[in-house]
């Protein structure tokens, strides 16, 4: 049923009956449409969603799966907690309670600053292609789960087209069924190809700026996880141009392994996958062509025009955190979405009023952390500056109760648990900055350096 909206100001609102289609049925979507409808209900309004999803998360392989990482920060899985939303062991592939961190002149291991904080790594959809028996769920599985829960309706199609009638998005998808809604939520990712859908609506949306990544999978078997990897994310800050950074996190009976960069390609894999580094993280009889591989898009920079009436982009396709925990931002942008078509209203000027504060937010924020990974860029090819940097983490980490500086500041980087303008703040702290010089010059002095190889 489709409502006029009655506000004086002639402005599009979500009222009793109103339809809702939610366009991906990924972290994004299904945040989204839990929240829509847990706070409509609150508010006394019947509202229809309908996600639009034609992966299978509980198939293995790329069909069912949203490629990532699938590390969850301690800090989401807070939040989550104190919205109601647990992680069931199932779903959960490890708990991580350290991070080993090598470079070119060393390697050093930061454990949890607090113990009760856990890591957690997941898979998106049921696990790499050659899995034969299921044995954890779908992170993207179990969300959707949650808003299926609530009320949402899951079609299981992909969205075609979507183009404007009667003044409102008129949805259509590819077994040729088509519907009118009252608004329109575009979760799709940033895939350039879903792209072609939004043509017709001739939006002002600029789409985010990507970069491909890298994804592969092997296999050892949980014996040998344990043995490589443990509870423990490896992460490699190696001089490799165009490779931001690398991971290798402990999954199951899986390690995967994840490149992130603006040059990421076949060579760059394959320089990788042959350093000593990496070659230490797994064992030498595995192929190193993994049982499962692909090259995601990631987003670089956040689209523009995110939104008009009854439109919003929201997750990957609109604003996510730069490398970190986009996860996170695909809630954030969910839930501010969310609380503004139930309380605001989902007219252009709703969306700029308590959309765009929490968009801009993640932004401005990613605009430190770019400057966060210039800095790491130049530290990872300085020897002694990387010296400095290993020597301060590995000095903290022996006395657990002095300040955690170095160690805090490398954790919450690569781990996505606080925002960018945070960590950037504590760099620039004067007791910081004298110990990490103190350390540098130690590195650099003869007398430092014979010290540090008795200490360690
Ligand atoms: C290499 C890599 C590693 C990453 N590692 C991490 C990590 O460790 N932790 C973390 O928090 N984040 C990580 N991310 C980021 C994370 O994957 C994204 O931020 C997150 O998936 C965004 O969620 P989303 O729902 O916006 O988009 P997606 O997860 O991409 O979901 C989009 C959904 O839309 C659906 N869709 C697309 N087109 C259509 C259509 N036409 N019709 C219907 N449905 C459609 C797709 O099937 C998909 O399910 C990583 C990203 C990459 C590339």
């Amino acid at each position: 049923m489709i409502i006029e909206n009655s506000k004086d100001t002639n402005m599009p609102e979500l009222q009793n009956g109103s339809k809702v289609a939610v366009i991906g049925g990924g972290p994004a979507g299904a945040f989204f449409s839990f929240f829509l409808i847990d706070l409509a209900k609150r508010m006394d309004l019947d509202v229809h969603v309908d996600i639009f999803e034609p992966r299978d998360f509980f198939k293995p392989g790329p069909r069912g799966c949203n490629m990532c990482a699938g590390i969850i920060s301690e800090s989401l899985i807070q939040t989550l907690a104190t919205e109601g939303i647990n992680l069931p062991p199932k779903v959960v592939q490890r708990g991580i309670d350290s991070y080993v961190l090598y470079t070119s002149t060393g390697k050093t291991q930061i454990k949890t600053t607090i113990d009760e904080k856990r890591i957690a790594s997941v898979y998106r959809g049921a696990g790499p292609r050659d899995l034969t028996k299921a044995k954890w769920k779908s992170f993207d599985g179990h969300l959707l789960e949650l808003a299926i829960g609530k009320g949402a309706r899951h079609k299981k199609a992909k969205v075609a087209g979507v183009n404007w009638r009667k003044g409102r998005p008129e949805i259509k998808t590819n077994d040729g069924e088509s519907d009118l809604y009252d608004l329109a939520v575009f979760a799709i990712g940033v895939n350039p190809a879903n792209l072609k859908m939004i043509e017709e609506l001739q939006l002002k949306y600029r789409p985010p700026k990507t970069a491909k990544s890298h994804i592969r999978e092997f296999f050892l078997g949980q014996d040998r996880v344990n043995e490589y990897l443990g509870n423990n994310v490896h992460i490699f800050l190696l001089p490799i141009p165009g490779l931001e950074y690398a991971a290798v996190i402990p999954k199951g009976d899986y390690a995967t392994m994840c490149l992130i960069g603006n040059g990421v390609d076949g060579d760059l894999v394959n320089s990788f996958i042959s350093t000593l580094q990496a070659r230490r993280c797994l064992p030498e009889e595995v192929d190193p062509k993994g049982s499962c591989r692909c090259s995601p898009f990631i987003n670089m920079k956040a689209a523009v025009g995110a939104y008009s009436d009854r439109i919003v982009f929201i997750g990957d396709c609109g604003a996510t955190r730069l490398f970190k925990d986009g996860i996170g931002a695909a809630y954030k942008t969910a839930k501010a979405a969310a609380t503004t078509a139930v309380f605001q209203g989902i007219s252009e000027r709703d969306w700029n009023r308590t959309y765009l504060p929490t968009y801009r937010l993640i932004e401005n924020d990613n605009k430190i952390g770019r400057v966060v990974f210039a800095v790491n860029g130049f530290i990872k090819s300085r020897k002694y500056v990387l010296g400095g940097l290993l020597r301060m983490v590995n000095g903290e980490q022996q006395r657990p109760d002095s300040p955690q500086r170095m160690s805090g500041v490398v954790w919450d980087t690569f781990t996505g648990s606080a925002m960018y303008r945070n960590i950037f703040k504590r760099t620039i702290h004067p007791s910081f900055l004298f110990r990490f010089s103190w350390n540098t010059v130690r590195e650099i002095s003869p007398i430092g350096r014979n010290q540090a190889t008795k200490e360690d």
